[in-house]
């Protein structure tokens, strides 16, 4: 798979952009069983990796997913800022320069492990890992990337009847079942996003 520099800042460009578009929407969705910052807070975030996107893109792979993850951590701040933050960091430790699908999966194994050990959390607790669990099961299973896109939206979907057990929903007890969780919302648009872009470009297709 070849991801160049300029394909890097394509990648960038579409994941930021539809966090973007859909801030609103994970306002109120943290609104509803957290304190509402979610959209604010990834919208600072996305508007920092757009600001920041020559120079990171310039970097290989690897040291791209570390720098856009420290900005991550820097500008998102709340609790899914470091989370997303050990995301992109943990992916970036061990993605070689010209990565192939099982290095993706590889890395993105290792990343996910590392924001279960972060956020002291794992699946069925209405978290962002209600979503990157299932989408690495998938790319681990073989899946195609419109299957990608699917399972995380199903995932997404799958939090709504979960009661809340990490970071401020779960201070709703009951309460916040009955929800979408904020965070599986945002990964399941990071995703998507990430997917598209591979497969505009023919050659990097997943
Ligand atoms: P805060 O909860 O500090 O206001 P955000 O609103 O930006 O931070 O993010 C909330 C999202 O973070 C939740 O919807 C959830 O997906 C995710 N989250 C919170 N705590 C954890 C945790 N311990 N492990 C994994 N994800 C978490
Ligand atoms: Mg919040």
């Amino acid at each position: 798979m070849n991801i160049d520099s300029k394909f890097r800042g394509r990648i960038l460009h579409e994941i930021a952009g539809a966090v973007i578009d859909h801030v609103d929407e994970l306002t109120e969705l943290d609104s509803a069983i957290g304190d509402g910052d979610h959209g604010h807070n990834m919208r600072r975030g996305m508007e920092a990796l757009i600001a920041e996107s020559a120079a990171i893109s310039e970097k290989s792979p690897g040291e791209a997913l570390k720098s856009a993850g420290m900005q991550l951590v820097m500008k998102v701040g709340g609790a899914s800022g470091p989370l997303y933050g050990t995301l992109l960091m943990g992916m970036g430790k061990t993605m070689p320069d010209e990565p192939d699908r099982d290095d993706l999966t590889a890395c993105f194994g290792l990343a996910v492990e590392a924001v279960k050990a972060r956020g002291k959390s794992d699946v069925g607790q209405k978290t962002m890992l209600d979503v990157l669990v299932p989408v690495l099961d998938a790319l681990r299973a073989g899946a195609t990337a419109n299957e990608i896109v699917n399972v995380a939206a199903d995932a997404r979907d799958a939090t709504i009847p979960m009661q809340a057990e990490r970071g401020r929903a779960s201070f709703l007890g009951e309460r916040s079942v009955g929800h979408v969780d904020p965070g599986a919302r945002s990964s399941e648009l990071m995703i998507a996003a990430f997917v598209a872009a591979l497969n505009e470009s023919g050659e990097a297709a997943i």
